[in-house]
């Protein structure tokens, strides 16, 4: 489950992790009221779990009542990347010498804690990755020795954090580890960590994920769920009996078995591509799950083409492939097609699709070939 900003900073404040004075508010009356009450400069924030609000004009500085009615009326119902602006928060501004990074996540593969440290902070982390990854500084926690104040210090110093910082990056890194464990976190993220003018260090913005597997232990969670906005595209494919996960590329899945939808994902990845999300059709893929997985498909906007991966086995190829053919006369298709059927069957199938082959319905003899394919138009190429 992902954290608002403003419950993050809940979450962090239980672990003592310094944040600035605020509150949230529903309405522009409200925010001003908060305004008042923290005190001028303020700074109001939309609450939407998308990065990138300050860039999107989400974030604005107020220095007076009519700018606090102003902004948060601009604020509140504002679209930011697809997302509401249902509640801002309003908080006294800092004033910013440093913008830094600091985040805890989990590394499965090296079966650590991970530390990320950097002191290019209030960018976009994956820009920096990108840009300048030697600018952050990756440091394994073996969870069971978990980060003492000195090797803090040293992460921070290896990042580069300035000399008058060091102490509070330390200090606060041992707090967000604490907050990752205890608090049974996936996610940690402080962007930016700031360095005050008074060189004070403290958390400008929090991003938390919770693990949901241990809700169990966590009954106060409930308020957080209980604002909780569901991906529209997830309750549809839900409504429709569908396994499916809404992820933020823009290459379409549609596979039948959750090994094989997986596989998709990685293939798609392998070829420089990005799925917009996992569906498992399951065993018997016939007309009607066909139709509901493009319609829940042709909802997201991301999506600018759709691969579709099937391995008859116990299902044969021929009757899926009458079932998207059947799937094609009731949707709408908004993203071309690439189809690749291979198993029992396969050469007869292939025969029921020849005829309604066209620049919008492509089959592919391999899941390479398909994912290449998939992936070239999905991000404007031409494929004939
Ligand atoms: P994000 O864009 O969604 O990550 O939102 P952040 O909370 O990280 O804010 C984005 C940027 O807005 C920060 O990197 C700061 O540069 C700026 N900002 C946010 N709060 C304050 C504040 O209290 N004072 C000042 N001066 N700038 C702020
Ligand atoms: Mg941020």
């Amino acid at each position: 489950m992902d954290l608002f900003e403003y419950q993050g900073k809940q979450f962090f404040a239980q672990y003592g992790i310094a944040t600035s004075p605020g509150g949230v508010a529903d309405t522009v009356d409200d925010a001003v009221a908060v305004a008042e009450t923290v005190g001028y400069p303020a700074v109001i924030k939309a609450q939407v779990q998308v990065g990138g609000r300050g860039k999107a004009g989400g974030i604005k500085i107020v220095n007076n009542s009519d700018e606090a009615k102003s902004q948060a009326g601009n604020i509140l119902g504002m679209d930011i990347k697809g997302h509401l602006v249902k509640r801002v928060w309003v908080e006294h501004a800092s004033d910013i010498e440093k913008e830094y990074y600091a985040s805890f996540t989990l590394d499965r593969a090296a079966k650590m804690h991970l530390a990320m440290v950097s002191a290019k902070g209030g960018v976009e982390i994956e820009e920096v990755a990108v840009t300048d990854p030697q600018a952050i500084v990756r440091h394994h926690v073996n969870p069971l020795d978990g980060i003492t104040l000195t090797e803090a210090r040293n992460i921070a110093i290896q990042a580069g954090i300035d000399e008058p910082a060091i102490e509070g990056v330390g200090e606060i890194l041992v707090k967000l580890y604490n907050a990752f464990v205890k608090g049974d976190a996936d996610l940690v993220e402080i962007n930016p960590l700031i360095l005050t003018p008074a060189h004070k260090v403290h958390a400008l913005d929090a991003k938390v994920t919770l693990d949901d597997a241990a809700a169990f232990r966590h009954p106060e969670w409930e308020d957080y769920r209980a604002t909780q906005e569901y991906d529209g595209r997830e309750k549809l494919a839900k409504e429709r009996g569908l396994n499916y996960i809404g992820l933020d590329g823009n290459v379409g899945i549609i596979a039948n078995g959750a090994g094989l939808a997986m596989s998709t994902l990685d293939v798609v990845n392998q070829v420089g591509g990005q799925a917009a999300n996992f569906l498992d059709l399951g065993g018997g893929a016939d007309a009607n799950t066909m139709t509901s997985a493009l319609e829940v498909i042709n909802t997201d906007h991301n999506v600018n083409s759709v691969l579709v991966n099937v391995f008859g086995g116990i299902t044969r190829c021929d009757l899926i492939a009458h079932g998207i053919i059947e799937a094609l006369s009731r949707v709408e298709l908004k993203a071309p097609l690439v189809i690749r059927l291979d198993g029992t069957n396969a050469q007869e199938a292939r025969e029921i699709i020849e005829p309604y082959v066209s620049d919008k319905l492509i089959i592919r003899p391999t899941m390479l070939d398909a994912a290449r394919t998939a992936v070239n138009l999905a991000n404007g190429g031409v494929e004939k």
